[in-house]
């Protein structure tokens, strides 16, 4: 029981009643706003509404097309923060290489296959590395990038314990993980230590990574671990640079799991 203004005893319900009737629709139209009704078993609960379901619609339409307009602005960004990030040297670099070019297609599509690009110095293992990164940012691909030269990354976890931290997290949790010339670190218990924390994360939650190395793959777990090793061999597809800069030769590819073809795996 309530009391009315008037003073007259009031049920509850028939205020809620009053509460929830239709009224006239805030946009005007001269439509009425009915209540939004459900029921919960016996209950029955109104939700008054202000707007009648013609314009309700207007404006979810409205309200969904803003919110296009906003993930096109942000992808629009990210796509052009990537490609900002492109060292002038390889600004022009192109996808020509026909493995990686379907390992980049592979990931577009989901595939989680990571891919390692081995061979000496010179090889055209770098212009192909941001040939990818720009094919992967030009696609508005929406997984987050997260790149280092490994003998950068490792310095950078030498300082301050948090922000090393830091580090392996976004290196862990980042959607694609491009690690750029493994091997010319210095090879130390601790950087391996550190580089399988990461590894053995992303092997874990089967995230893809990108690898650049000029080590062979018997050099691999001398250098950076045995379970490092086998987990990167395991992740990713391997390709072979070999020849003058530019001009890579494929000489074998192997993947981990025994299949005779690059990604285009595709995740479920
Ligand atoms: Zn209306």
């Amino acid at each position: 029981m309530t009391r009315a203004v008037g003073g007259e005893p009031q049920q509850v319900s028939e205020v809620l009643e009053a509460l929830t009737a239709p009224v006239p629709c805030v946009e005007d139209c001269g439509r009425v706003a009915e209540p939004f009704v459900f029921r919960v078993g016996e209950q029955e609960f109104r939700i008054p509404r202000a707007v009648c379901g013609p314009c309700g619609a207007v404006l979810e339409a409205r309200r969904r097309h803003e919110e296009e307009e906003r993930e096109r602005a942000a992808a629009e960004v990210r796509i052009r923060r990537r490609l900002e990030m492109i060292p002038p040297r390889f600004a022009d670099a192109e996808l020509d290489h026909p493995q990686v070019e379907r390992w980049v297609e592979g990931l577009l599509q989901g595939s989680t296959e990571g891919i390692y690009l081995m061979g000496e110095r010179r090889t055209g293992k770098t212009t192909t590395v941001w040939a990818a990164w720009r094919a992967i940012a030009e696609a508005g691909w929406s997984g987050s990038l997260e790149a280092w030269r490994v003998p950068t990354l490792l310095d950078e976890m030498r300082g301050d314990a948090e922000a090393a931290l830091e580090i392996v997290r976004r290196c862990q949790a980042a959607g694609l993980l491009f690690l750029d010339d493994l091997g010319a670190e210095r090879p130390t218990e601790w950087g391996q230590e550190r580089l399988y924390v990461i590894i053995d994360e992303r092997y874990a939650r089967v995230r893809p990574v990108l690898v650049t190395g000029n080590l062979t793959l018997d050099q691999l777990a001398g250098h950076v671990g045995d379970r490092s090793a086998s987990r990167l061999i395991e992740m990713c597809g391997i390709v072979r640079f070999a020849g003058s800069r530019g001009q890579p030769t494929i000489r074998s590819i192997h993947t981990g799991s025994g299949q005779p073809q690059l990604p285009g795996r595709n995740a479920p």
